[in-house]
């Protein structure tokens, strides 16, 4: 019996080796490791590709939230809403500044924060919105940014898992004022290690997240302001140019096993995941919905096949915001979907063989 892993990074590598280690030999040997010109390119290159005027790399995903956030002066006594249905980063960034989060359900069809839930969630103490494309399908961006400016609040798109989406004609990262990208290794765009990066049209605000990034520092040993260290390594840029090229290529195998999912997979107790007809999601994660969650990833496991959960604990269930005092019960959309996702394998060089596998492991799953 073949082995079906959830996720299986080593292809990816293989079909671009020569490239990579040449990009990789040519950064060592040229001596530059930190804001050299690997990372000025990258930053043009990732903005023409989500089609905005400005881009800064950075250390991370969590650090492109919390940064852009200190950028536009957010902070203690201010309210930033988020999902309620999120990896936890995008409220770790929220609380790095002070500020205080305020989650929002989602829409059970996009797993997405439901934008007729936000007005209700709107505060005089409110700043900041910050939709996540959560499993790389697109939040319902237009009547967001509509509330947002009609009540003079930020929106920060959490995009770190949807690196090629489109909102319409649009490609995410353009959508908000911000966005906020991880180049975590497993993203769609992963670099070997960690790294992040912000976009937007405002370039100001890019340059204060450069200089916040910079320790506060925008000329050399001259700091105005106390800022952090976040800045994306030479050689992960040098890599992230190499792989940025293929990105809409391996997007396209995901959506290509994707949509063999959604057409073969066959059990009625199980619920698929459906694109809303303004949405070109890329497919980070392919998410099912069933009662037996734990049943069915057992099954999979008997059979040689990866599954994982996004994810086993909502962010207001964390000891971490214990103190919050969000019970259980508090947002149950929410808790609904940890309580029943499973993720299928998906990556874009999952070969015929296992997607057959993975298909016909679910359509033979029965809970009884
Ligand atoms: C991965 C991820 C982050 C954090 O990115 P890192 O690079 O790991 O810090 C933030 N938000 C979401 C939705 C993510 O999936």
């Amino acid at each position: 019996m073949s082995e079906t892993p959830y996720l299986d990074l080593k292809p990816l590598y293989q079909e671009i080796k020569a490239e990579i280690d040449e990009a990789v030999e040519q950064c060592i040997s040229a001596g530059y490791y930190i804001n050299g010109p690997n990372c000025t390119a990258f930053e043009t290159e990732f903005s023409n590709y989500c089609n905005t005027d400005g881009c800064v790399g950075v250390g991370n995903g969590l650090d492109a939230l919390h940064l852009t956030l200190r950028a536009w002066n957010i902070g203690p006594g201010d309210e930033v809403i988020v999902p309620s249905n999120t990896y936890i980063a995008t409220w770790l960034a929220v609380t790095m500044t002070g500020a205080d989060v305020v989650p929002v359900e989602p829409d059970i069809t996009t797993f997405n924060i439901d934008p007729n839930r936000i007005m209700a969630a709107i505060t005089p103490r409110s700043k900041a919105i910050i939709p996540v494309h959560l499993y790389g399908h697109p939040a319902d961006m237009d009547p967001i940014m509509e509330i947002a400016d009609s009540n003079g609040l930020k929106v920060l798109e959490d995009a770190a898992q949807a690196h090629g989406a489109y909102y319409e004609t649009r490609p995410v990262g353009s959508l908000g004022h911000a966005a906020a990208w991880s180049f975590y290794p497993g993203k769609n765009l992963g670099a070997f290690g960690d790294g992040g990066a912000v976009t937007s049209n405002d370039t100001q605000l890019i340059e204060r997240v450069r200089r916040l990034g910079n320790y506060g520092s925008s000329e050399k040993y001259v700091n105005q302001e106390a800022g952090f260290n976040s800045r994306l390594d030479e050689l992960h840029a040098a890599i992230l140019r190499v792989k940025l090229k293929r990105l809409n290529s391996w997007n396209e195998l995901r959506k290509q096993i994707a949509q063999r999912y959604i057409t073969e997979i066959e059990n009625k107790i199980i619920s698929l995941p459906r694109a809303k007809h303004w949405a070109s999601p890329v497919w980070h994660v392919f998410p099912v919905l069933l009662d037996k969650r734990d049943l069915l990833k057992e099954h999979l496991e008997k059979e040689g096949i990866g599954s994982m959960i996004h994810y086993p604990i909502p962010p207001h269930q964390q000891e971490a915001y214990q103190h919050l005092g969000l019970s259980t019960g508090a947002y149950p959309i929410s808790e609904h979907i940890h309580e029943s996702e499973l993720s299928l394998p998906m990556y874009p060089h999952m070969d015929k063989q296992n997607v057959d596998a993975v298909i016909e492991a679910v359509n033979s799953f029965s809970s009884i």
